[in-house]
Order: structure tokens, then sequence, then C-alpha cells
């Protein structure tokens, strides 16, 4: 795309970003200077968060160590966050952790993997209170962090605990909290799961749904089909007038686009998300890429997850080379069915495939191999050691 050396500027380490890293360990060309702009040392997986909550692993197995596979693939690591692109001046304006500068970085060919959001503002238009009294799994690394501490209130007295957000984020973080809270915890912690309204799991077909209601019901966690509309030191309110007194408020609410995506002057969607076409390509700018949960599909809109944004790493990777080389780029098309395996704690899980669906321990145990073989692959990245391409494991399971 031009001659000299070309700037990748990578933003954020998602799920495809690691599958590019990986690929640039096998293959980076000489004129390619690649920088990974990301606030954490390492990624973590959210497939294997709720086991972490439950207690079934460790934050280290549940983490991919970034610089093994920095180093293989000849990549910088700038520890920050973006917080503005320039696509007009082809700059990116990042912030370092403990740092109010804002500092530039320069780009030929851009990349986004910087998942989605809560965004403060929003949520307290959205939810009142919810930034103040309630411990979001987003972001993933300050949930991971803050769990502990909810483990050890546990061990001093009961708790009342609340999943506010009945996708599968919420019901697969319930039954974990549950698991663990009643392994660990002193007895008589409740826990509820808020759905906001309809069914648990309201984007699964009827049958799942029905074992997923059959599962919470089993497991003594109760159920409230009804919209939360603030929450303050009282409890969670909700919109039939109730308040649900409650020590632990965990949200696990639809995520929003960042706002420093805002005047970056990139085509957007309505919801603020960048606009790609099947190439995985900005709508507006042919130099910018994007995937994962920051990303609209124009042609191709799917549900926002960690499956669709596996299968994008690949074809990401492949693109983005053959952009710096002049190289026709690939499109990519998103698959239509996904395999879906929703844990209930650890030890039983659900499996669903567009109609059919299945439950069992066989289930879980085939979702935890699938994981654990994943997290071996890219641990397991060493400088000259890139290995073959193997799939990602949230390639064989779900869409959310
Ligand atoms: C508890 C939980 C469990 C889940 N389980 C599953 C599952 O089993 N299967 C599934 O398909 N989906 C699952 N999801 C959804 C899934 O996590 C997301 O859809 C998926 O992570 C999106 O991937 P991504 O690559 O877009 O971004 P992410 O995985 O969110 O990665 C984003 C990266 O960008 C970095 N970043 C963020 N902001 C910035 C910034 N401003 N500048 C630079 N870097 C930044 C982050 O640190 C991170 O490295 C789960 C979600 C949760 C909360």
């Amino acid at each position: 795309m031009r001659s000299g050396i070309t700037r990748l500027l990578l933003l954020g380490a998602g799920h495809a970003h690691v599958q590019v890293l990986a690929e640039l360990a096998r293959h980076h060309p000489a004129d390619l200077q690649v920088t990974l702009l990301s606030p954490h040392p390492s990624q973590t997986y959210s497939g294997m968060v709720p086991g972490l909550v439950a207690g079934r692993y460790s934050v280290d197995e549940v983490q991919i160590p970034l610089a093994p596979l920095l180093q293989a693939a000849h990549t910088r690591w700038v520890a920050g966050r973006c917080v503005g692109i320039d696509s007009a001046n082809t700059q990116v304006h990042w912030q370092g952790p403990d740092d109010d500068t804002v500092h530039a970085l320069p780009y030929d060919l851009l990349s986004i993997d910087t998942g989605a959001v809560l965004d403060r503002e929003r949520l307290d238009a959205e939810l009142p209170g919810a930034r103040e009294h309630t411990l979001p799994l987003r972001p993933i690394d300050a949930f991971v962090g803050l769990w502990p501490e909810v483990v050890e209130l546990a061990q001093q007295r009961p708790l009342s605990v609340a999943v506010i957000g009945a996708g599968a984020a919420g019901i697969e973080t319930v039954f974990a909290a549950a698991q663990r809270l009643r392994a660990d915890g002193v007895p008589g912690s409740t826990f509820t799961l808020v759905t906001g309204g309809p069914e648990p799991g309201p984007g699964y077909i009827p049958g799942v749904r029905a074992r997923i209601q059959r599962r919470l019901r089993r497991e003594g966690i109760h159920v409230l089909r009804e919209a939360c509309t603030r929450i303050d030191d009282t409890g969670v309110h909700l919109a039939n007038g109730a308040v649900l007194r409650c020590d632990v408020p965990l949200l696990a609410i639809g995520t929003h686009a960042p706002t420093w995506l805002r005047g970056s002057g990139l085509a957007l969607d309505d919801a603020g998300h960048v606009l790609v076409n099947r190439f995985q390509q900005s709508t507006s700018h042919a130099n910018v890429f994007a995937v994962g949960d920051v990303s609209t599909r124009d042609d191709h809109p799917h549900p926002r997850s960690g499956v669709y944004a596996v299968r994008a790493g690949p074809p990401l990777a492949h693109n983005l080379l053959a952009a710096l080389e002049g190289r026709p780029l690939k499109p990519h098309w998103p698959p239509g069915y996904t395999l879906n395996l929703l844990s209930c704690g650890t030890g039983f899980a659900i499996a669903s495939w567009g109609p059919l669906h299945a439950q069992g321990a066989w289930v879980w145990r085939w979702k935890d191999r699938i994981d654990r073989a994943f997290m071996a692959r890219y641990c397991g990245v060493h400088a000259n050691n890139a290995g073959p391409r193997v799939p990602h494991p949230e390639d064989e399971r779900r869409a959310r």
C-alpha cells in the first residue's frame, strides 16, 4: 500500500487480534512495523470467566499473557487506551493507565478490536445508580479483580446476590456465583436473576429457555421478570414498584459502542459501532478494519459475541496482510448457526445448535476441553514456535 515501512496499529487485544498476532508470529513481512495498543498485559478469555467465578479456574487459567505472543509476532506493546481516532490525519489518541496526557500514535493501517463497553453517561440515563451501586461484568478484567472480595464477604455473612440482565453472560454468572458462594461462603446466601421483563435467555429458542428455567428452579435461583429502574442504597428498584434488597448487584446488561468513536470520521452505525463491509473493512476508510463487538457489518449484521469476533480473526489477519501487500481482500461470511455451550455452574451445561439442544455433565466436560485447548494454544506461543493454525474454541461454541 506504500513504499517503505508500513505501520500497522492494532487497537485492543480482543479475540481476533490474538489470532492476528499468532498469524504475524508465523509470517511477518520485513517492511511491516506492528504496534498493539491495549491496557493490560494479558487478555481475559470471557468464556472461562463463569468457571473462574464458580471457583473452578484460577485467574492464570483464564488469561492469555500477551508478552510471548508479542515477542513471537515482533510487535511493540503500548500500554494504554485509545481515547480518540483522527482518521483524517491517520492518528490514534491514547492515554496511559495513570496518565492524563493524551498521546498520538500514527498509523498507515489500523485494526480495531476493542470490544464493546458500558458507557457511563448512557448507563446513568438507562439505569440511574448502576455505576455507584453495582459490580458490572464489564470491563471484564476489573470484574475478575473484584470478584474475590465478594467471596470474602460471603465468608463473613450470608449475602443477597442479584444478577441484573438475563442474557447468556448473566445466566452463566448467576449459576456460577450460586455454586461458589454456597460452597465457600457461610450458609444462607440468596441468588436472584432480574431479567428486565422477558424470560431468562430471550435470545434462545423455546426449548433451550425451558431447560434454563428448569435448571434455575433446581438450583434455587429466584427469577424476577421485571425491569430494573434504578439502584440505590436501599436496593434494586423494579418497574412494579418493589425493591429487591440486595448486598451484591452484578450488572450483566447489554453493552454500548465506545464514545471515542464519535468524531473519528469513520462511518458508524446508528448505535455508534464501526460500520464495516464484507472484508471487515471500514465502509468509509479503506485503511481501517474493525472486528468483534466494536463493529457492525453493513451487509450481514449479527449478534455481538465472542464467537463472531473469533471467526473474524483469520480473515482479518489475511486482509491486513493483503492490504499491506496490495493483494485482493477476501470476504468473510459470518456463520448462520453456531454451537452454543451455556454453563450452569461447573459440571453441567446446555448445548444448542440451531433447532437442536441437549444438556448434561458431558456438555460441561466438552466445553471445558474446548476452552482449555484454546488457552493452551495461545498461551503456548513463543518466538519461532507459533505452530500450525488451530481453530479458536468459540469457533465451536456459541453465538450470543
Ligand atoms: C462473563 C461473560 C462471559 C461470556 N462468555 C462468552 C462465551 O462463552 N461465548 C461468547 O461467544 N461470548 C461470550 N461473552 C461475550 C464476549 O465476551 C464478547 O462478545 C467478546 O469478548 C467480544 O470480543 P471482542 O474481540 O470484540 O472484544 P473483547 O474480548 O472485549 O476484547 C477487547 C480488548 O480491547 C481492549 N480494550 C478495550 N478498550 C480499549 C481501548 N479504549 N483502547 C485499547 N484497547 C482497549 C481490552 O482490554 C481487550 O483486550 C461473554 C461475556 C461475558 C461478560
